[in-house]
């Protein structure tokens, strides 16, 4: 067993208001710079939708991530020899026009404009070129379903669906969506790491968090096909990858990533995980159907002592552990299984996970109303708005059942809390929908607890950092072992 230590996070979906707060306060913070205006570090989708790069999930288009070939695991972009032949040529690369060409307004206008009888504009004009221009995208382009007879359809995750249930899905004037946010996933065998010819990106032996380093990037962009869910962007100015640094600067002064810190609907926990990096190819190969089963095994358990002992034996200090007992992520995850990695099929093991949403599916009740007391819900999962295999192909690899255990145990918490806060539910019906699902009433006032009445510090369980001690670790002759993932291909690194 070879533990090591990452810092990995939950969102909650059915709290998510679709505000992009989070988003704007990572702007401030990060890429309100020339070159980095058409970056989103986060950046919050309406689902069903085709997301910003427009369809990134779709790895036919991208090649994003990992395969497997006969035996092994390979990445979809090729071999290194593949990439280092094509230096020059890289077809995989998303374009401006699936992204966005960012834009600013000519504001001064408004002020100096001379006096007329018209009332003065501000004109939309390009931020790369610099010239008046019509604006076509955006980041948020199909944002709460706006343009989806358009936009909509194009979703990859519709494929599966039948013309039946796209058709119920498309019934505008009744559709139900819901939002993800999404930041870089700082993956346990990230597809941007491996596909880097120049050995720029890392992965952080201490916490996990996957970095560009800028002085070793040379701005091959590798990164940016390598990654499937498009979280490495590339600066046209500065001529280098730049992506999403989970705030470490934040993190390691006791404070939450400003996207964590700002979100208005309480939607994000972040904690230690401990997991066994030995099986981190063995995981990442597993079929797809059983991804997301194989990589809650690969995470261990932080109070048993085998673990703990191993831990030590890898510099992992006794506040980490400390850490990984109270960490929220690892109840959501491991625990109550109930959050689920976004396309665990790309392979590279992500550590954000998700609570998938009640409500899309409970609002589709047969008889066409939002109700907890009449029993039907769990009859009518199969017929809810957002197919359940819209939901398994985003959530658990296609896999039904597991999505659908995570639903039938949300929403059994929800009854049972309902029966004990306002009455109008039998006692005997909530628990008998629990027990079904092995969910005992202390988890689930526990589940209840941490979902609507959580305080900073239990959404945010952040380890004390030290990073003089981690310095010197990495420094020393020994060293602290470093962190990659899977590939053989890819070689041991260090932090700079
Ligand atoms: S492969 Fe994973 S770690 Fe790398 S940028 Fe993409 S999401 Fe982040
Ligand atoms: S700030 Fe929170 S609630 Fe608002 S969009 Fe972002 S994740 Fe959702």
């Amino acid at each position: 067993m070879d533990v090591r230590a990452q810092v990995a996070t939950v969102f909650h979906l059915d709290k998510c208001i679709g505000c992009h707060t989070c988003s704007i306060a990572c702007k401030n913070l990060w890429t309100s710079r020339e070159g980095a205006e058409y970056m989103w570090l986060n950046n919050v989708e309406t689902k069903p939708g085709t997301g910003y790069p427009t369809q990134w999930e779709d790895q036919t288009k991208y090649q994003g991530g990992w395969e497997v070939k006969g035996k092994s695991l390979k990445l979809r972009l090729g071999r290194r020899l593949g990439v280092l032949s094509n230096l020059f040529f890289n077809p995989n690369l998303p374009i401006m026009d699936d992204y966005y060409e960012p834009w600013t307004y000519t504001y001064e206008h408004l002020f100096n404009a001379p006096p007329s009888s018209e009332q003065p504009t501000a004109r939309p004009i390009s931020k790369v070129t610099g010239k008046f221009m019509d604006i076509e995208a955006g980041p948020n382009w199909d944002d709460d379903l706006g343009g989806s007879p358009v936009y909509a359809r194009n979703d990859p995750n519709l494929a599966d669906l039948s013309d039946a249930e796209r058709a119920a899905l498309f019934r505008l004037e009744q559709l139900v969506f819901f939002y993800i946010p999404r930041i870089c996933n700082h993956c346990l065998n990230p597809g941007c790491l491996a596909a880097c010819p120049s050995a720029a990106i890392y992965k952080r032996a201490e916490d996990g968090i996957v970095l560009v380093n800028q002085d070793k990037c040379r701005g091959w962009r590798f990164c940016v096909s390598g990654c499937p869910y498009k979280k490495v962007y590339y600066n046209w100015m500065a001529g280098k990858s730049e992506k999403c640094i989970l705030c470490y600067p934040r993190m390691e002064t006791g404070q939450a990533p400003a996207c964590f810190h700002s979100c208005v609907g309480r939607i994000r926990y972040l904690g230690v995980l401990l997991y066994d990096a030995e099986r981190i190819e063995e995981v990442a190969k597993s079929p797809e159907t059983e991804m997301v089963a194989a990589q809650r095994s690969l995470i261990l358990d932080p109070k048993d002592p085998t673990v703990i002992a191993a831990a030590r034996m890898n510099g992992i200090n006794d506040e980490w552990i400390g850490a990984a007992k109270k960490s929220p992520v690892y109840r959501f995850v491991k625990e109550w299984a109930l959050a689920l990695p976004l396309h665990a099929e790309f392979r590279t093991l992500p550590t954000l996970f998700y609570v998938p949403p009640l409500l899309p599916i409970a609002a589709s009740s047969k008889r066409g109303k939002y109700d907890l007391t009449d029993g039907e819900f769990f009859s009518s999962l199969e017929d809810s708005r957002i197919p359940i295999r819209y939901m398994a192909r985003l959530f658990s690899c296609g896999n039904e059942e597991i999505i659908k255990t995570a639903i039938k145990k949300l929403w059994a918490v929800r009854t049972y809390m309902r029966a004990a806060s306002v009455g109008d539910i039998s006692d005997q019906r909530a628990t008998s929908a629990m027990s079904e699902l092995g969910c005992t009433p202390e988890e689930a006032r526990e589940i209840a607890r941490l979902t609507s009445l959580p305080r900073w510090s239990d959404r945010f369980v952040i380890p004390p950092y030290q990073r003089e001690d981690v310095i010197q670790q990495l420094t020393s002759p020994i060293g602290h072992k470093a962190q990659v993932g899977f590939g053989s291909n890819v070689p041991v690194r260090r932090g700079p």
